[in-house]
């Protein structure tokens, strides 16, 4: 995008219209355009840091003149004087025709066969000491909602400072770094020895836990306690194949969710189940019906959102679509709760099974790294931000 020039602007109703020596041409707003300036005394638009208040500016702002110059940059000289200048890969950047948006919209490759596999595995010591592999696995656990790591110390204090370099981690109601192990003082039903079937994680959140990570310290020698993890993108999209009524349904509804703990939280959260871009790509999944509460929805609606339901949880016990293996001591799985779905097959009770988990929040995640990709001087991604689960 950078080498392609400017080549023409001209007033097009309350737009600026523009012509790319690639022959693309998009338009800006006036108001646009005049909240956005980037003179010094209105500040830049996108860092945080403007001064321009846009409960000052008149809607109806016009410009007076606007020419290019050098086919790179944009000046645009308001009704009234203010003058204003945009470079013209600024302008490309941030063209908001269907068009542009739709080709920034984060398109994650969703899991097959071939990935089931051979999912991507990393050396925990690499990725931890290397920036180029810890921004690496960023992007794994972006494009394909998670990542294993082998090679860790077994500690009990390993997984706090890898996370930390992640993001902030998240406490709550269960704790900051939390146990896994068979323990029936706690509130948590990962303390109970029983198999958990696919799920995401505390879904009656506004924010429902972001990146996951899991790391074993100990494992059951009987090999019980499998975990389990599967895309909620791909069954998702099965559905939506299947039962294109029945996905229209569930995505346009909103499920309610509890989680109650007698006098000590009650957390309540009505989200849809898969949640959509304004394309209808799929951003996130809230999908755990043991923590499910009376749906409250369109009459009209509920035999279908029923049938959907089902067949999306029925889908969440595919087998074939389940990566399934057995932690080791030493092993992390980090994976993005709005997407990935995990469980576990039945503990011991007398078993040794010992994992550690944290979460970090999503945004705290891309925030990273955007940073890890500036500090290896690399190109920014194109917007990877993900939206989640929560439209
Ligand atoms: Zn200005």
């Amino acid at each position: 995008m950078a080498s392609v020039s400017l080549i023409r602007a001209e007033i097009d109703g309350a737009t600026v219209a523009l012509t790319w020596s690639d022959d693309y041409s998009t338009a800006y707003h006036f108001i646009w355009l005049r909240d956005n300036c980037r003179c010094e005394s209105c500040g830049e638009p996108s860092t945080g840091r403007r001064s321009l208040k846009l409960s000052a500016l008149d809607l109806n702002v016009e410009p007076d003149r606007i020419r290019i110059e050098s086919e790179s940059i944009l000046h645009v000289t308001w009704v009234g004087g203010h003058e204003s200048q945009f470079s013209a890969v600024w302008l490309r950047n941030q063209a908001y025709d269907d068009a542009s948006r739709r080709a920034r919209v984060f398109s994650p490759v969703l899991w097959d066969d071939t990935f089931r596999a051979s999912p991507p595995i990393m050396d925990f010591r690499s990725v931890d000491s290397d920036d180029t592999a810890f921004l690496d696995m960023l992007y794994t656990v972006r494009d394909h909602g998670l990542c294993f790591l082998k090679g860790a110390m077994t500690g009990a204090g390993t997984l706090a400072p890898f996370a930390e370099k992640i993001g902030f981690i998240q406490e709550s109601n269960f704790g900051r770094v939390q146990d896994l192990v068979v323990d029936h003082n706690k509130l948590s039903v990962g303390n109970r020895a029983i198999a958990l079937k696919p799920h995401t994680d505390e879904p009656y959140r506004a924010s429902p836990s972001g990146i996951l990570l899991f790391h074993c310290i100990d494992t059951d020698l009987t090999g019980a306690g499998s975990s389990i993890f599967m895309d909620g993108f791909e069954i998702a999209e099965t559905l939506r194949v299947e039962d294109p009524e029945g996905f229209a349904v569930l995505s346009r509804n909103r499920q309610m969710f509890r989680r109650h703990f007698a006098d000590d939280v009650d957390l309540i959260a009505e989200f849809p189940v898969v949640s959509e871009d304004e394309f209808g790509n799929i951003t996130g999944v809230r999908i755990n019906d043991r923590v499910a509460a009376p749906i409250s929805i369109t009459p009209n609606d509920v035999p279908v959102y029923y049938r959907a339901m089902q067949r999306l949880l029925q889908l969440a016990e595919d087998e074939e679509k389940m990566i399934r293996l057995t932690l080791q001591p030493g092993d992390v799985v980090i994976f993005d709760n709005h997407r990935v779905l995990h469980g576990r097959t039945d503990l011991t009770v007398t078993g040794k099974r010992w994992l550690q988990w944290i979460q970090v929040e999503r945004g705290d995640f891309h925030s990273t790294m955007r940073i890890s990709e500036d500090r290896l001087h690399r190109a920014r991604s194109n917007d990877p931000f993900l939206r989640g689960a929560y439209s």
